[in-house]
């Protein structure tokens, strides 16, 4: 579980907690407490991801005897295994929001050997510089028919700063993959389906005439 406290409360996130997930967290705020919080719900997101990584919490010495591989890997040696990567600060990087510009604090990783390892955050989109929000509000203005130059002048407005048509593309890009993706992934299993047929129905108005059913027999 991730507790992340905040003036007035706490919030929790489950430990393995996706980049959607993380992103329609913080939407469900007011602007004034969003750019209190998301900082914080994404900064807490990355340290726990960086624990799990290691499985280590903050100052706990590594196990040197413990063997196991990791989804990352030292770009000097190659090494894929926890046991030779210490933590090794934080780096800033700003992300766009919805809520304006914000500044975030990247957990770093290295190697003993000196070499750098970059990881893949979940919480994070690895080469975007705009938050999950605003590749939300793409998503959804592409679907409703807009083009990138319409959706490029609703964004510069609303944030009040230049975002650029080809960050855009880029946005746009990753979407096509995804449909791609979709179009020929496997289903691991069957959703459930259901299917409705129509029921017809008379409706009937009082117009002051009759007529007899083709079915009735004096
Ligand atoms: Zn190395």
């Amino acid at each position: 579980m991730l507790s992340i406290h905040i003036p007035a409360s706490t919030l929790q996130l489950p430990g393995e907690v996706s980049h959607k997930e993380i992103w329609s967290t913080i939407a469900q705020y007011n602007l004034h407490t969003y750019r209190q919080l998301a900082p914080q719900v994404i900064n807490a997101a990355l340290e726990t991801e960086r624990d799990a990584l290691l499985n280590r919490e903050r100052y706990a010495r590594r196990e040197l005897s413990d063997t196991q591989p990791v989804a990352a890997h030292c770009h000097r040696c190659s090494s894929c295994f926890r046991k030779d990567f210490p933590r090794d600060g934080h780096y800033s990087r700003n992300l766009l929001s919805l809520g304006g510009a914000l500044t975030l604090r990247v957990p770093e990783v290295e190697c003993s050997c000196g070499g750098y390892v970059s990881v893949n955050y979940r919480a994070l989109e690895k080469w975007s510089r705009l938050g999950g929000d605003i590749g939300e509000r793409v998503r959804q203005r592409i679907s409703q028919g807009a083009s990138l130059r319409e959706i490029e002048e609703e964004l510069e407005e609303h944030l009040q700063t230049d975002i650029g048509q080809k960050t855009l593309n880029d946005e746009v890009m990753a979407l096509e993959k995804g449909a791609c993706a979709l179009d020929t992934t496997k289903l691991e299993e069957c959703p459930p389906v259901v299917v409705v047929d129509g029921i017809w129905a008379t409706w009937m108005v009082e117009t002051g005439r009759t007529k007899q059913d083709k079915g009735f027999a004096p």
